[in-house]
């Protein structure tokens, strides 16, 4: 991509209605732009870091055995009826007519929609385990919209329902959502710790809330350090391991962590003092097991082995990625901007030619541009007129891992330098050798 092609509006100066660091940087590397209170437009560089945020969660969810589907945003307040919910919601629902004067409303989750698709067709247990997830926007009129997409109104969520026919089996489908959540975050380059937590209007018994350290977090929480520094499941997890997805669960819940709605002064208090820390945290995900709590008001039945009709154990399992985007930034920034994981990055490695114009700076810099791009690199050329400073703020801001810089003093003894963001290392090099460096 050429910068002088794209749109990636920057901002110079620090806006004034952003708190947290993350909401300042998504802003003024125009990444996001608020529509009305808590509603907002990806803009192009944003949408690229957060669909590589969906690919990855879709990864896992799809290793985990989960399938996709999708779901429309706006559902029929008669569903909600039927399981109780419509009334108990509250004012987070946002309640729709249509011309024939039909409530609907703009769907804050989706197990009711999901339990009839269920009812509509599966009616023996030799069709489960099922695992149905969607990627879609949800919106809560939340009271205090906050934090940019931290915390909006319209937000996308990842959400997967389970279907079993025993708790025994729920509780398979439930471990197996737990170590694909552990995947998803580790990829994402988070350490994200679940913690016991209360069940909120979903309802039911069972429920962790994933949960990343950071300063600015929302939620209050309490744990042992050692979570910290915890190995995540492999790439080889057999997710079919009964035996081996409990022993994944047993460890990361073996130690104490809770939020601040669940915690035992007591117990927390038993753990040595210096392995005890209480810290802020920010929600990226949560999971629940709720039994027949949806399955028995709306008649999502099948016949089991015995021939009799039983009510299917269900759970439902969120992440949500346009807050996970900014739950990165929070982790993952200097007082320069951005750094991203190389695994969301928007870009490889941006080209910065300090010299536009320049015959020898064009040439070098179209060399590598064409180069990279052919060996399926994802790099954005700043063939801008800018100023070398303005450029070299720019990509520090965008976070983008790698830069190769061409200036015209190194472009005429045929090298560029490579710099690397996280670090700050420059290192100087021939063209051929720094093209090398990202093709090899
Ligand atoms: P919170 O406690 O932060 O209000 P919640 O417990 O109401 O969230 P869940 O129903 O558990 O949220 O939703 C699953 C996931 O969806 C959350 O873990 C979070 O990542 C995301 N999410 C929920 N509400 C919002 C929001 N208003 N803005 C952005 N993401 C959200
Ligand atoms: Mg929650």
């Amino acid at each position: 991509m050429r910068l002088s092609r794209y749109f990636m509006p920057i901002l110079k100066e620090n806006p004034k209605e952003a708190e947290i660091v993350s909401h300042r940087l998504m802003l003024r590397a125009g990444m996001i732009r608020q529509q009305s209170q808590g509603i907002y437009s990806w803009l192009p560089l944003g949408k690229k870091v957060l669909d590589k945020v969906n690919n990855i969660i879709r990864d896992e969810q799809n290793r985990a055995g989960a399938i996709e589907l999708s779901m429309p945003t706006l559902q029929s307040a008669e569903l909600w009826q039927e399981s109780g919910r419509y009334d108990a919601y509250g004012k987070e629902m946002l309640r729709i007519k249509d011309r024939q004067d039909r409530p609907m409303l703009y769907g804050p989750t989706n197990e009711e929609m999901v339990t009839d698709i269920f009812r509509s067709s599966v009616k023996s247990y030799k069709d489960l385990p099922l695992n149905l997830y969607h990627i879609q926007l949800k919106f809560r009129d939340e009271i205090r919209p906050r934090f940019g997409t931290m915390r909006s109104r319209e937000f996308m969520m990842k959400d997967a329902y389970s279907f079993d026919l025993t708790r025994e089996g729920a509780e398979h489908s439930y471990n197996k959502m737990f170590a694909a959540y552990l995947r998803t975050f580790d990829r994402l380059g988070l350490r994200a710790i679940p913690m016991r937590a209360d069940t909120g209007p979903i309802g039911g018994n069972l429920s962790h809330e994933f949960i990343i350290l950071a300063d600015t977090g929302e939620s209050e929480v309490f744990c042992h350090k050692d979570f910290v520094g915890f190995d995540t499941p492999g790439e080889n997890t057999d997710f079919d391991s009964v035996e081996g997805l409990q022993a994944i669960f047993d460890k990361w819940t073996s130690l104490y962590a809770a939020t601040s709605e669940m915690h035992d002064e007591a117990a927390f208090n038993a753990v040595p003092e210096g392995d005890r820390l209480s810290a802020r945290g920010i929600e990226v995900g949560h999971i629940f097991y709720f039994g027949t709590k949806y399955s028995e008001p709306m008649g999502a039945k099948v016949q089991g082995p015995d021939g009799k009709e039983h009510f299917v154990h269900m759970g439902s399992y969120g992440i949500g990625p346009t807050r996970l985007v900014p739950a990165i930034i929070e982790a993952s920034h200097d007082e320069n901007g951005i750094i991203w994981p190389a695994s969301v990055a928007p870009f490889d490695v941006v080209v910065i030619n300090m010299k536009a114009g320049d015959q020898a700076c064009d040439d070098t810099c179209e060399l590598i541009y064409a180069a990279l791009s052919k060996a399926g690199k994802d790099v954005l050329y700043d063939d801008t007129d800018d100023r070398a400073g303005t450029k070299f703020a720019t990509a520090d801001l965008i976070g983008v891992p790698f830069q190769i810089i061409a200036g015209p003093r190194a472009v005429a003894n045929g090298e560029v330098e490579v710099k690397d963001r996280k670090t700050g290392a420059r290192e100087t090099m021939t063209i051929e050798a720094a093209i090398n460096r990202f093709v090899a």
